[in-house]
């Protein structure tokens, strides 16, 4: 690998995330989702960048919907999760679990990460420490369960948190503030998301960013993360239950808050 890795962070539509990964060396870059294709071919131009690649987390519109019109332009190599080929449009290259991209020896490490969407991938440069979740893992929060169970989504975090703290985690929205309100609800004593949350209400009242996160952070505040916090299970009343009961209870009140 020579040089680390560019990350461009473009905010789309409503509130969607997409990225720009450069390889300056080999003259590479990839479109992490296509939420707008106007907005990723201006980021582009902006940089004098050729895009190469899309690298499509999920098959959900906001995530796919300029494929079609990206590849059309640039030629470039689209590359989806294997288990959902049929629904990424314009699909070239299919990836599962454990597989490795290969981006000028910057080597991306695909997790299977379903429960969102039945076919959700992520990708790990871990010579980077960046990984990419689409929408498996917010800033305080996880993706809603449209195609998937508990247990699935679960099991799939686990696979994200298995990576060191350090981990820059890029989610594809800026879902943070709200977030932080269903955060507070179901764990109001942990100070350390009392002051995030605090930081956060700063950041957005200033109109900045609050993605990318960390998995170090997420996993002292993000109440669908640590299901073993004692403080979270006393709040839930749920001291004994398994960690996937707990898991699942988050994310059923998280869906009726
Ligand atoms: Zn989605
Ligand atoms: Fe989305």
């Amino acid at each position: 690998m020579s040089g680390r890795l560019e990350i461009v962070q473009i905010p789309c539509l409503q509130d969607n995330y997409g990225y720009l990964i450069h390889a300056a060396s080999a003259g590479l870059t990839a479109a992490v989702d296509t939420p707008d294709a106007n907005a990723i071919n201006d980021a582009l131009k902006t940089r004098g960048w050729r895009l190469t690649h899309i690298l499509n987390t999920h098959h959900h519109f906001d995530h796919t919907g300029g494929n079609m019109s990206l590849k059309g332009h640039w030629g470039c190599e689209v590359v989806g999760p294997a288990a959902d080929d049929a629904r990424i449009p314009g699909i070239d290259t299919t990836l599962a679990d454990g597989d490795l991209f290969d981006f000028s020896g910057h080597d991306a490490r695909v997790f299977d990460v379903p429960g969102h969407t039945r076919g959700h991938i992520a990708y790990y440069f871990a010579g980077d420490d960046v990984v990419f979740v689409g929408d498996t893992l917010f800033a305080l929060g996880c993706g809603r369960l449209f195609e998937g169970t508990p247990a699935q989504m679960w099991t799939s975090l686990q696979k994200l948190l298995a990576l060191p703290d350090e981990t820059i985690v890029y989610c594809a929205h800026e879902y943070t503030e709200a977030n932080a309100r269903f955060a507070l609800s179901v764990d109001p004593q942990n100070e350390a998301l009392q002051s995030r949350a605090a930081k956060i209400s700063e950041m957005r009242a200033r109109g900045e960013p609050t993605v990318p996160t960390s998995i170090g952070l997420e996993r002292r505040t993000n109440p669908f993360v640590r299901p073993e916090s004692e403080s979270l299970r006393r709040s839930l009343d749920m001291i004994d239950a398994s960690n996937v009961e707990v898991f699942a209870e988050v994310r059923a009140r998280k869906d009726r808050f």
